[in-house]
């Protein structure tokens, strides 16, 4: 037999809507096919006892064939009715099933939407037929008519197609009758006047509504639509990647730039620059319910064009808006990690903001981050990825400093408006000259200055890594969870509805008056949380109208909107709250910002918590003075001299990576070093103990004689969820290749070993 190319066997998967399935199975690649099948090639393969033909998708080419070759079948034929853009999620799925560990029916699960049919909403919309110019000339018309009523409608269509670059308008018909207040009779003359036209197919549930024009909550934020001329340092950013469109497919581009230097104006460009060539875009956003400014930014420009996922949108909306994608009826898609995974045929551009988030890394298998995934999608599709952030991630900074990516750097805000003056007050002294209270001096003499101005204030609890637990004065007793080992976190102080509370199991209890262990009356929650902090501040500004923002009063639904749409109409003078507050929003009247206990997230039990805690400072510090006046920021801290605070103060983001690294490097540390963590789950601690200590053991032999340093086992630090013990196993190299042998090797001790049924592994890359 004559052979054309090596022998090549596929690694296919059959049913992906069948659970049980998630197995692969292997084919051979007869020479026909040969070069004509990939990973994500839907093929047609014989399958079962009766070689049935069915369909499944190659995840994976080897020359290595797992079982005797004469059992092993041919592949008949490559599909043809094979979406291509399905076919390359798969095999996106297959890389991060391998990369990062879980069932190859988990990855296809984050992969791909849910599929669920659900019932086709009708909508009715009013459409504009003319040219912004030929609407101009009616519009004039209507007008010297005193034709009021035809006027309104036009023009508001106008102002709209204005706004979208001359792209068709469509308003809808209800926010033409409600809000505008225009009869039907007025639609139905300009129809037959052909100036507008009467749609009446719904077809997809429009996420995108509640930006539009209109809206409760676009009516706070309206702005001129004034067309923007990018200055010098954008435009080379946007020149530097379009002129080289084609050769930077697969790369990746990091613009570092302070909040305000104009990145969402770059990437909007870009964008423009992908659709122009017919390709497509996906945004990465951190949360929507954070970034409503900038959605609305590029609904604006992009029109109908644009979708967006979020957290909100039911099972059905969500599966339209990945129809809309897949059958090109959108080309931009705007939302969260999960965004990624629009299926666009012609993918050109994927925008990640804000890179530095940790909502980019999945917590459930397989835990990926975003934007390896990100990266990983663009290279097999020829797309590019642009990554931005002010505070970029110390991961992503070193691999653009290495030369892996591309860097680019905005250095000054817009209008060169001067970045806040900052004060970091050390509270040690303020508890030695006798103040107890949680603002320094500093802080209240500049708010009372504030709100004498009729300024906004916005106050930052850094609440991070830590509750506001119950402990007991006199022998230091903490109540905690009898099933989760963390202390128990005290709701609604002071009222009728005082609990204590788990967070990670929800187990709830009464909070006691005197200490159980001791029977001393002096136990109490002795840190304080954001409502603590409001009622303190009411008592010190007692005529200040006082926001809060955190977890409590966002529960309910756009409970973030509420309160950021009165803060922002200036229906309080001061915003108390949790990180939520510190990202995203624009507020021009807020000139003073005061950081408390910024150094609690430096105790995080994490090697990222310098990190976590410069990057928290600096946007923090970046809320201050986005408007016309100056803007100033007070950290508290116990630690004044700790470099990640201090480069927050100076908003020196080289200073505190340069520091940073030097500690990555030598501990060993991500992103010096690849990072593959074991997670042992398991009801019985000591069981779980000994599996662990063995996988340890086998760990070490594995690895003697390299580079590899493996940790552990040891308590997570939450070493009890739910009454299940959690151990952890870490191992690093700086090789990521060799870390992938290792973990197919664990992969393959733990399937053979019958030891390890009782207990769940589950890994984790950085
Ligand atoms: P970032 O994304 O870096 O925070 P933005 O793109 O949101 O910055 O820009 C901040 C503000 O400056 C926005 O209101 C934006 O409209 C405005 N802006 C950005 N670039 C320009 C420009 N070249 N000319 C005028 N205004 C601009
Ligand atoms: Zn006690
Ligand atoms: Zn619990």
């Amino acid at each position: 037999m004559e052979q054309s190319c090596e022998e090549m066997y596929a690694n296919i998967i059959v049913d992906i809507s069948h659970e049980k399935l998630d197995k692969t199975f292997q084919y051979h690649v007869p020479d026909t096919l040969c070069g004509k099948i990939h990973a994500g090639t839907a093929v047609e393969i014989p399958f079962g006892r009766g070689n049935r033909r069915v369909s499944g998708y190659v995840l994976e080419l080897t020359k290595q064939p797992e079982y005797p070759v004469d059992r092993i079948k041919d592949i008949c034929g490559v599909c043809e009715k094979q979406t291509d853009v399905e076919g390359r999620l798969i095999a996106l799925a297959a890389w991060m099933r391998e990369y990062y560990g879980s069932t190859m029916i988990q990855a296809l699960k984050a992969v791909l939407p849910v599929k669920k049919k659900t019932k086709e909403k009708q909508k009715e919309q009013v459409r504009l037929l003319l040219s912004l110019e030929e609407g101009e000339e009616r519009l004039a018309f209507f007008e010297k008519k005193h034709q009021k009523a035809r006027a309104r409608l036009l023009s508001s269509l106008l102002d709209r197609q204005r706004l979208q670059n001359d792209r068709q308008a469509v308003l809808p018909v209800g926010f033409v009758t409600g809000e505008l207040g225009i009869p039907k009779t007025v639609i139905r003359a300009l129809e037959e006047q052909k100036i507008v036209c009467l749609e009446s197919s719904r077809i997809y549930r429009d996420p995108t509504e509640w930006v539009q024009e209109g809206s409760a909550f676009a009516k706070n934020f309206e702005k001129n639509g004034e067309a923007i001329v990018l200055n010098e340092e954008q435009q080379k950013i946007v020149d530097a990647i379009s002129e080289r469109w084609e050769e930077s497919g697969g790369e990746t581009f990091l613009i570092h730039g302070v909040t305000g230097s104009g990145k969402t104006e770059v990437y909007m460009e870009l964008i423009a620059c992908a659709l122009e060539r017919g390709e497509q875009a996906i945004v990465l956003i951190p949360e929507i319910a954070l970034t409503y400014q900038t959605v609305m930014r590029f609904c604006r420009r992009f029109g109908e064009r644009v979708s967006i996922l979020h957290s909100r949108l039911s099972a059905g909306e969500r599966y339209d808006q990945y129809e809309k994608a897949k059958n090109g009826l959108i080309d931009i898609m705007i939302g969260p990690r999960s965004a990624l995974f629009t299926p666009f045929s012609n993918l050109g551009i994927i925008i990640m903001d804000e890179e530095h988030e940790e909502s980019y890394k999945s917590e459930s298998a397989p835990r990926y981050h975003a934007r390896e995934a990100a990266i990983r999608r663009a290279s097999m599709e020829g797309a590019r990825v642009v990554l931005g952030s002010a505070t970029p991630s110390v991961e992503s900074y070193y691999r653009a400093r290495v030369g892996e990516y591309t860097l680019f750097e905005l250095k000054n805000r817009v209008n060169r408006r001067e970045l806040p003056k900052v004060s970091v007050e050390d509270m040690r002294l303020e508890l030695k000259e006798g103040n107890r209270g949680i603002l320094s001096g500093r802080l209240m003499e500049w708010m009372q200055e504030c709100l004498d101005g009729n300024q906004q204030v916005m106050l930052f609890l850094n609440r991070r890594g830590y509750a506001g637990f119950v402990a007991c004065r006199s022998c230091g007793y903490v109540a905690g969870c009898p099933h989760c080992n963390v202390s128990l976190a005290l709701h609604g102080k002071g009222t009728q509805a005082e609990r204590l509370v788990c967070h990670y199991c929800g187990y709830t209890a009464p909070n006691p008056s005197v200490c159980p262990q001791c029977g001393s009356p002096f136990i109490g929650s002795f840190q304080v949380g954001t409502q603590q902090v409001s009622e303190q501040v009411q008592r010190i500004f007692p005529k200040a109208r006082i926001l809060r923002m955190d977890m409590d009063t966002t529960r309910e639904k756009d409970g973030h909107v509420k309160i950021l749409t009165a803060f922002a109409n200036q229906e309080a003078d001061i915003l108390v709250g949790t990180q939520m507050i510190v990202k995203g929003h624009d507020f021009p009247n807020v000139t003073l910002v005061g950081v408390l206990a910024a150094d609690l997230s430096l105790h995080m039990n994490d090697y990222t918590a310098a990190e976590r805690t410069f990057q928290l400072l600096a946007q923090a510090a970046g809320r201050a003075g986005r408007g016309e006046q100056e803007g100033r920021v007070v950290i508290q801290t116990y630690e004044p001299d700790n470099y990640s605070i201090q480069a927050a103060a100076k908003q020196d983001y080289r200073a505190f990576y340069s520091q940073e690294i030097l500690y990555r490097k030598l501990m060993g540390y991500p992103p010096v070093q690849g990072l593959f963590t074991i997670h042992g789950i398991g009801e019985d601690e000591a069981y779980l103990q000994m599996a662990m200590e063995y996988l340890k053991k086998y760990l070490d032999r594995l690895t003697a004689n390299g580079a590899v340093k493996v940790v552990g086992p040891a308590d997570e630090t939450v070493s009890k969820v739910n009454d299940l013990y959690r151990k952890v196993i870490y191992v690093r190299h700086e090789n990521d290749r060799i870390l992938l042998r290792i973990k197919q090797k664990v992969e393959e001790y733990i399937e053979i070993n019958k030891g390890f049924d009782k207990i769940t592994i589950q890994y984790d890359r950085t």
